[in-house]
């Protein structure tokens, strides 16, 4: 298969992790309740900041946390049929979707040898906790999520902080 050894290192940990599997029989339904959408930014640990297990909360994930058309979808499916009740919006410091400008990003990509993109939006926004604010109004006027409990925050990268924005 092309391509073989580009996952052997991630594999080859799985079949340790299967021989001792620790999450046989957990529910898909989310047991406290919760769903949490944060950024892709890999210093970010979403269990560990909120205290949560696997099977606790529904986590989503994107570029700048962002609340696009596919996560009030997922959000409408985890609030109607997996248990969701509550769900933190989280952005973090330090956010490459909050540094510089749109054209910077555009910019950056190409730098970096990849294509011209600017037909795509990345969702870049200058004032994070507006932008947070917002995406809250976002879920909150989603009528199937009337009855959802949401909220903001910002993750502290330095610091582990969460705080709430709103
Ligand atoms: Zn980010």
């Amino acid at each position: 298969m092309p391509g073989e050894s580009t996952f052997a290192d991630v594999l080859a940990a799985n079949e340790e992790y299967a021989a001792e599997f620790p999450l046989a029989g957990l529910q898909a339904r989310a047991a406290k309740g919760l769903a949490v959408l944060t950024c892709i930014d890999s210093r970010i640990e979403p269990l560990a900041m909120l205290g949560i297990r696997p099977g606790d909360a529904k986590i989503l994930r994107n570029a700048g946390a962002r609340v696009t058309d596919d996560v009030l979808r997922t959000l409408v499916l985890a609030h109607h049929l997996l248990g969701v009740d509550r769900a933190m919006v989280v952005a973090h410091t330090d956010c490459a979707m909050a540094t510089g400008t749109e054209d910077d990003i555009h910019r950056a990509v190409q730098e970096a040898g990849g294509p011209e993109m600017r037909g795509v939006d990345f969702l870049f926004t200058r004032d994070q906790k507006a932008t947070v604010r917002d995406d809250i109004e976002r879920i909150r006027a989603r009528p199937q999520l009337a009855r959802l409990d949401v909220g903001g925050f910002l993750y502290d990268v330095g610091t582990g902080r969460v705080t709430r924005i709103c």
